[in-house]
Parts: structure tokens; C-alpha cells; sequence
């Protein structure tokens, strides 16, 4: 090698070293649902630490047939992360850890809602209001409007009915929608992509207030674009919200990874400084995480 070259390549290899921002630490939260969170949570980790802008931790909740002792043996410190997945589905937390993580996210903290974890916590209205829509659990209009496409344009129908349903699992197209094309967690990727065989959550409803559209998915039941991928303002928290992620196979999607870590790190920073693979699922075909 060239003296210069020589002296080029060290300066690139400091400044490459002087640049790696410190990792995020993140906290996943499982221990409920009504999914097989055995199996799902060491898949969102992987897409997480994959990545290299996170450390994952993990929190198991209690089982439904804990004892109040068991459960007030669960405090998470949700303060020392810089943002929370959930991966849970299941009884309420204790008032005091739903007022720790209300003031968490309200107070700045990211919070990233994975699949059933909007069916969570019905009757819970601040988380409702961060997740902005879910589905299930008694849900019906005085939980909000149901939110989708019409004509291209984003609706709030108030109609009365359930809120929550899907069809039989298919692999299926995500299309941006809206700020889709510009918003930090989605800029640069392709206007459409086939995600893994995964269930399409088609009518939720909830308080869909500070919420903004990023992606949609047209459901094969009510024929209607469906929102995947949701941002929202909470206080001074921002919230991630994918309603896509069924099972460890729909997760292991190349599409699924990066979105995951793009919207985590947005959750965690405001902004997003994972590149978009080279490689990315296109219209037409899947692509598997290796
Ligand atoms: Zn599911």
C-alpha cells in the first residue's frame, strides 16, 4: 500500500471507529398472548440486534395465573431503554407499571407495538391512545373509528361493529401510502413489496389521534387498503406500530427485518440511520431472511 493510501485507510478506519453511534438499548416485553411469543420474541431480537444499532433485553411477565406477589415482583425499568417492544397479549399490568410506562413514553421513550399486541389492554385508554388502533378484546365503536383507504384518501368511519378481524394467512403486498415515501422509517423503499405468509389485521379501530400512515396492505375480506405500518405522537414519546408479524415465519422477511429496526431506531432516536438492504423484497416476490 501506498504511504497515502496507508494514511487514508487509517484516518477512514478512526473516523469509522470515532462514528458508530452508541447502541440503543431496547426491551422487549413477552410472557402472554395469544400468540406463540416462545417463538417470536428471539425472532424480533435477531432482526433488532442483526442490526448492530441495538443491545435486546428481554422481560417475561408473570403468567395469567400469577399471584399478586409474583406480579409485584415485575417492575421493568423502562427508563434505562431507549425504547419497548411489545410482544405481549395478555392481563393487565399492574397500576403501577401501566403509570411508569404511561409517563415513560409520554416522557420521551419509544414504545414499538408488534401484531396482538394491539389487541391488548382494551379498556386501558392511554395505551389505546399510543397504539392509535387495535382490534379484539370487546373493541366496538366507542373505541374509536375504524381507519383505512377510500379512493386513495385516508378514513375515519364511525360505523358501529366490532373492531379486529383477518382472513386466512397469505402472502401479501405492502404498498407506502402517504408520507410513506419521505418519513424516516420508510423513505427509500420500494412503493410496494410482498411480505411473508402473515395475517392481515382488517378492521381495527381506536382513537387514531397524532397518527400517521405509512404503509397499507389491501385486505382480502373488506377489500379495503389496511393500515401496516403507523407512526403517532404520545406526549413526548413516538410509537412504532406494526400490525403485521403472526408467527416467526412471518417475521423472518426481509421486508418485516428492516422495517422493524427502521421503526425501532426511529421510536428510540426520532430519526433512523439503518441503511435499506441492497437486497429487499420486490412487488411481485418474497424474500425470506436467510
Ligand atoms: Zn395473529
Amino acid at each position: 500500500m501506498k504511504p497515502v493510501a496507508c494514511i487514508l485507510s487509517c484516518l477512514f478506519a478512526v473516523c469509522g471507529l470515532a462514528a458508530d453511534p452508541p447502541k440503543l438499548p431496547v426491551l422487549i416485553i413477552d410472557g402472554q398472548n395469544n400468540h406463540d411469543w416462545k417463538s417470536t420474541t428471539p425472532v424480533l431480537k435477531d432482526a433488532l440486534e442483526k442490526s448492530g444499532r441495538f443491545t435486546v433485553e428481554v422481560t417475561t411477565t408473570p403468567s395469567d395465573r400469577a399471584t399478586p406477589e409474583q406480579w409485584a415482583a415485575w417492575r421493568p425499568e423502562f427508563g434505562k431503554y431507549k425504547a419497548v417492544v411489545s410482544n405481549y397479549n395478555g392481563v393487565l399490568w399492574p397500576m403501577q407499571v401501566k403509570i411508569a410506562f404511561d409517563d415513560y413514553v409520554a416522557g420521551g421513550g419509544g414504545f414499538v407495538c408488534i401484531h396482538a399486541a394491539n389487541n391488548a389492554f382494551p379498556d386501558w385508554p392511554q395505551y389505546n391512545a399510543m397504539i392509535g388502533l387495535g382490534g379484539w378484546g370487546g373493541r366496538d365503536e366507542k373505541s374509536g373509528p375504524y381507519v383505512y383507504l377510500r379512493d386513495g384518501a385516508l378514513v375515519r368511519d364511525t360505523a358501529p361493529g366490532p373492531g379486529g378481524n383477518h382472513g386466512a394467512q397469505f402472502e401479501f403486498t405492502v404498498d407506502l401510502f402517504g408520507e410513506g415515501a419521505t418519513h424516516p422509517i420508510t423513505r427509500g423503499l420500494p412503493a410496494s413489496w410482498k411480505h411473508c405468509r402473515d395475517e392481515l389485521y382488517d378492521m381495527l379501530r381506536g382513537p387514531a389521534e397524532n397518527m400517521k400512515v405509512l404503509a397499507t396492505a389491501t385486505s382480502q375480506v373488506t377489500q379495503r387498503p389496511e393500515p401496516m405500518i403507523m407512526v403517532l405522537d404520545y406526549g413526548k414519546g413516538r410509537v412504532f406500530h406494526t400490525p403485521m408479524g403472526h408467527a416467526d415465519y412471518s417475521m423472518k422477511c426481509v421486508g418485516f427485518y428492516t422495517v422493524v429496526q427502521r421503526g425501532t431506531e426511529w421510536a428510540a432516536t426520532g430519526d433512523v440511520t439503518l441503511p435499506v438492504p441492497a437486497e429487499f423484497p420486490t412487488a411481485e416476490a418474497v424474500l425470506p431472511v436467510p
